[in-house]
């Protein structure tokens, strides 16, 4: 393990966005983690764990401390039964994962496919797309414990997975790095077509789509909500949808009836803030220097060439105090801001 100095890191970032790293490695294997974590406590560094850079905005000046770029790979199937596990290491490319599991035909991933990112970091924010999301597959997350030194296997439970939400994510969780994944699928056909555009994908087809069918038709919606990653930076949907009340759904639905919103039970409702955004804000194509929301789809921020992180979040508040204006709704972001 090579630790380099004043690494830029906008081109490992999917935004294309950020300063340099003051110290940056990347790591392969466990003993190189380690390595890494004994270099940035000896010199009292703070960490920043890179995986894909797909969810991740950075700052202009830079990280002043040690990013650690996670590059351990492997993967494992192991069958029993019909249930087949697959342990997959942090490094891995997510995409690459799904696209193997539904030519060995393993149901399971198929509609998160196209999701950019490494193994390591989907656990993180608990992946989730067309009605699927990781927590459903995930069997077991290995960590390196960087305050005890200790590599743990955590139950699903203990990742405290909520919707774009973990355990990774809250301060008790920080110090954790994700090692490896264990997945479970099944070798039985289970599709999940309950997702409105995958729904109306397959309205003419009058038997249930195979798994190569699935993950194309996903490829496809996805080619029309997302921007060409290869041309533009971005990382997504900048913003988490938001989850309310049924009382405040419908107290918002008597002034916009046409506002989506999806039951997610216990009373709650998730709102459409794309919708809320194009519709009430009326703020597609708004630009703060560089940075504009897209035109495909306004939840998410794109870098229209050479946006600055500062002109992203400036974007970014603009669109948070017009949501609260409009709805009362306080949105919080998606992509992980490292201010
Ligand atoms: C075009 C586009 C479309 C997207 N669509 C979706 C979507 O449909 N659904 C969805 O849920 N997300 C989506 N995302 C967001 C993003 O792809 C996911 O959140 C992805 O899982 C991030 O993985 P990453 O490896 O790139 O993480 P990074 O961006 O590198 O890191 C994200 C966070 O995870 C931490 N992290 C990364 N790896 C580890 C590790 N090994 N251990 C501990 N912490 C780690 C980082 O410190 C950071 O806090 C999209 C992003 C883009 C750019």
């Amino acid at each position: 393990m090579t630790v380099e100095e004043n690494v830029s890191l906008a081109s490992l970032t999917t935004f294309k966005i950020g300063g340099p790293a003051r110290y940056f490695c990347r790591v392969q294997s466990l003993p190189d983690l380690k390595e890494a974590v004994a270099f940035g406590k000896k010199n009292r560094l703070p960490f920043l764990i890179l995986g894909g850079g797909s969810n991740i905005l950075l700052p202009d000046n830079g990280f002043p401390g040690l990013v650690v770029k996670i590059d351990i790979l492997g993967l494992e199937f192991k069958e029993e039964m019909k249930i087949l596990e697959v342990v997959a290491g942090a490094g891995e490319i997510w995409d690459d994962l799904v696209a193997l599991s539904v030519q060995k035909d393993l149901w399971g991933m198929e509609n998160l496919s196209g999701i950019p990112g490494t193994v390591g970091g989907a656990p993180v924010q608990n992946i989730g797309a067309y009605g699927m999301e990781l927590a459903k597959l995930v069997e077991w997350v290995e960590v390196y414990d960087s305050k005890t030194g200790k590599v743990r296997q955590l139950s699903v439970r203990e990742c405290k997975f909520g919707y774009r939400d973990s355990l990774f994510k809250k301060p008790e969780g920080k110090h954790l790095i994700v090692v490896r994944v264990a997945f479970s699928l099944s070798k039985t056909a289970r599709p999940e077509l309950s997702y409105k555009d995958l729904k109306e994908f397959f309205k003419k087809k009058n038997k249930d789509p195979n798994l190569a069918e699935i993950r194309s038709a996903v490829l496809s919606i996805r080619s029309k909500k997302f921007p060409d990653l290869t041309r533009v930076g971005t990382a997504g949907s900048f913003f988490k949808n938001p989850v309310v009340s049924q009382s405040v759904y419908e107290k918002l639905q008597s002034e916009h009836p046409d506002l989506p919103g999806f039951p997610t039970g216990k009373g709650h409702v998730k709102l459409s803030l794309a919708w809320i955004i194009d519709h009430i804000c009326k703020f597609k194509n708004l630009r703060v220097g560089d940075a504009i929301v897209s035109e495909k789809q306004a939840l998410v921020i794109c870098n229209d060439g050479h946006a600055r992180a500062e002109d992203v979040t400036a974007l970014a508040k603009s669109i948070f105090h017009a949501v609260k204006n409009a709805t009362g709704i306080e949105i919080e972001p998606e992509v992980r801001l490292f201010f």
